[in-house]
């Protein structure tokens, strides 16, 4: 393990230009969309940023460069994914569900599935989305979950050359695509005769028939990710669509879901950095009435410290976590699941408190605290619910007896 905490100066560029391309693109969006009130206008309104994303690169920068694309290390996604998540982390959720959808392809596919499911995200116009569906209406945690359990409910059935697939899927982003005619990639886990599989869909083999939009939910937070209920009635595939074999779909599905917990880890700390500088601000300027800027009061001086404390430790946490994943570390995944549920937990926590520092005025929407708020409770229950999916993962690890405690430092 190589230890470094010092940006070369490429990372200081990349920081800067993301950053600029977030003051540009997505900064001027943020108030509008946590405003308009149909949920699915509102998400429509981050379109544009996403095509900005394309022609700068970012969705590539998701691929491997053995499959053409540009990604770089894991303290370089941390660099952008924190940059824009602390401006709009629901936009960042939704180039997370790309990656979600695109890893097990890259990992599972074979050449020519590669070649075929990749080709569109290596473009630099337009906005195609991949989109990873896992989740479905009735429950998602025990979604790997032997008989009598009823784990995924999805099916696909052999007929002839194709499958056939049919089920009910929720939450992913774009699960419809921009336009209802469906993403130029699904990636649905679901049930074959042989187990639980990943089977990839091209927007081609979607009709009006077979892909239905239920509805587009209404989210508390992260409104512009445009997340959605369908309904997949008989869609029709080739056989050679079955991402890896027959029954490897859990074991793709949980490596989809290991750079997204690391990266969660890494959209807290942009929420709580984003939370963090309002409160401070506040605290530095506002006397309400006192004759002396409230941050002169000890405890509200307290609650800043601390908070700036597990900020700079959930930061530490999670760029680690995300290089581990992305340099292929054995320590990756335990690292980060630590940073989904301790920094998805911490965000929660630290904005509630940073909230008590603005006090009353912070219960107001046009104050912009609030809605960090609304952000960061996402966090501990999407991408895997802590309760459901990510302790549980962590239990296994612990409970393994060849498991050392000082692996994840390398200190072995
Ligand atoms: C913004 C956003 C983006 C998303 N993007 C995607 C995406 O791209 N693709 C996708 O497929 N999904 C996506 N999701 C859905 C999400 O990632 C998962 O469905 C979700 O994390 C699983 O929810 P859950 O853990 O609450 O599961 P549920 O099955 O709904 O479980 C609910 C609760 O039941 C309890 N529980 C159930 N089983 C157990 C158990 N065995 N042990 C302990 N407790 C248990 C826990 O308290 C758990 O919290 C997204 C969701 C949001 C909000």
């Amino acid at each position: 393990m190589a230890v470094g905490f010092t940006l070369t100066p490429e990372q200081h560029g990349l920081k800067d230009y993301a950053r600029a391309f977030a003051q540009e693109h997505l900064a001027p969006l943020v108030d509008q969309v946590r405003t308009t009130p149909d949920p699915h206008e509102a998400a429509l309104l981050v379109r544009p940023a996403h095509d900005a994303a394309v022609r700068a690169g970012l969705i590539k920068g998701m691929i491997p460069k053995v499959f053409g694309g540009a990604m770089g290390s894991g303290v370089d996604a941390a660099i952008v994914t924190e940059e824009l998540a602390a401006v709009m982390p629901d936009f960042v959720a939704g180039l997370g569900g790309i990656l979600l959808a695109l890893t097990p392809v890259c990992f599972g596919g074979d050449p020519e599935q590669t070649k075929r499911f990749l080709t569109p995200f290596l473009t630099d116009e337009g906005a195609p989305q991949a989109v990873m569906a896992l989740s479905e209406p009735t429950g998602t945690a025990n979604f790997a979950a032997p008989p009598p359990a009823e784990g995924i409910r999805t099916t696909a059935t052999p007929d002839g050359d194709e499958w056939v697939i049919t089920g009910e899927k929720q939450w992913a982003a774009n699960l419809a695509g921009w336009d209802g005619t469906g993403p130029e990639l699904m990636v649905v886990v679901c049930r074959t005769p042989g187990g639980l599989s990943l089977i990839g869909i091209e927007h081609e083999h979607f009709t009006t028939e077979n892909l239905r939009l239920v509805e587009t939910m209404d989210l508390p937070g992260l409104r512009g990710h445009l997340t959605q209920r369908v309904c997949l009635d008989r869609v029709r595939v080739p056989r050679a669509n079955l991402i890896g074999e027959e029954g490897q779909g859990a074991d793709l599905t949980y490596l989809a879901f290991t750079a997204s917990a690391a990266a969660v880890g890494v959209m807290a700390t942009g929420t709580m950095r984003a939370a963090f500088d309002i409160a401070l601000r506040f605290a530095r300027e506002q006397t309400r009435g006192g004759g002396t800027p409230v941050i002169g009061h000890r405890p509200v001086a307290d609650i800043l410290t601390d908070a700036k404390g597990r900020i700079e430790a959930t930061r530490l946490l999670s760029w680690r976590a995300l290089d581990a994943v992305v340099s292929g570390d054995p320590a990756g995944l335990e690292l980060a699941l630590h940073a989904k549920v301790f920094g998805s937990e911490t965000a929660v926590d630290v904005v509630h408190r940073l909230i008590q520092v603005v006090g009353v005025q912070a219960y107001d929407n046009a104050f912009p605290l609030i809605h960090h708020l609304l952000n960061a409770v996402a966090y501990p229950v999407f991408e895997g619910g802590n309760i459901g999916v990510r302790r549980r993962q962590l239990q296994s690890i612990l409970t393994n007896g060849a498991w050392n405690p000082l692996a994840a430092s390398g200190l072995v």
